[in-house]
């Protein structure tokens, strides 16, 4: 594959990108990435070994000698640790108030990054995080940035059995200062509040059908 296509899609906690990007991804058959998972599972993992996630150098020195590869099943891509996913683990309300603190630190981001770009190796992607189409794929024609209002964004997540103050995560992942969570330039940006899964990717793929024709 010559020039992989990214479709970046970007977003407030609980805004849909999750579902969302699936859904894009399904439907296109491209490759789905969470980078958010990414995120979660340096968390977890600095949880695992004790180390503060408070503590910026720590945390660096974690990330560069941690053991990892990435692989791809049934067009998903996963990032191993120790030869190990961790999937429930991932999603706790622990790992949720560690990761904003982790993915602050800059040389995270820089690793991120590395390890983003390289997924381009699996095919044409839709990937789904908070800096994709600013700063991990700044290149790419196919950028979206999902928001709902905050009151809908709770609820979605407590009826996933989550509470969490969305906030709260947010305002550390805007106010950061290395790649914070902002809308990239030529973003479509979708509030997607009162709508459903289905109408708000069929509005993304629409826009991407639009994007491909304009190109030809
Ligand atoms: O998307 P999700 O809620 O799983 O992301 C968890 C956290 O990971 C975010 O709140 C943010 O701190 C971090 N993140 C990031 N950049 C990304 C994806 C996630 O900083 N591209």
């Amino acid at each position: 594959m010559k020039h992989p296509i990214v479709i970046a899609i970007d977003g407030t906690s609980a805004s849909g990108k999750s579902t969302n990007a699936k859904l894009v991804a399904t439907a296109l058959g491209y490759v789905y990435v969470d980078t958010g998972a990414m995120y979660r599972t340096l968390a977890w993992y600095c949880l695992q070994k004790k180390i503060d996630v408070h503590d910026a150098k720590a945390v660096a020195a974690a990330c560069r000698k941690w053991k990892t590869s990435l692989e791809c099943a049934d067009k998903k891509v996963h990032l191993l640790v120790d030869g190990y996913t961790p999937a429930k683990e991932i999603r706790t309300a622990e790992t949720s108030a560690a990761v904003p603190h982790v993915a602050a630190v800059p040389k995270v981001r820089e690793w991120m990054k590395k390890k983003q770009r390289e997924c381009i190796q699996f095919g044409h992607l839709v990937m789904e995080g908070r800096d994709i189409g600013t700063n991990v794929f700044p290149e790419t024609d196919f950028k979206f940035y999902l928001d709902a209002c905050l009151q809908e964004r709770t609820q979605r997540r407590a009826a996933e059995g989550v509470q969490e103050n969305l906030a709260a995560r947010d305002q550390r992942d805007s106010q950061r200062a290395a790649a914070p969570l902002m809308i990239a330039l030529g973003a479509k940006v979708i509030n997607n509040s009162g709508m459903t899964a289905e109408q708000t990717s069929g509005m993304i793929i629409a826009e991407i059908n639009k994007r491909l024709a304009a190109r030809k």
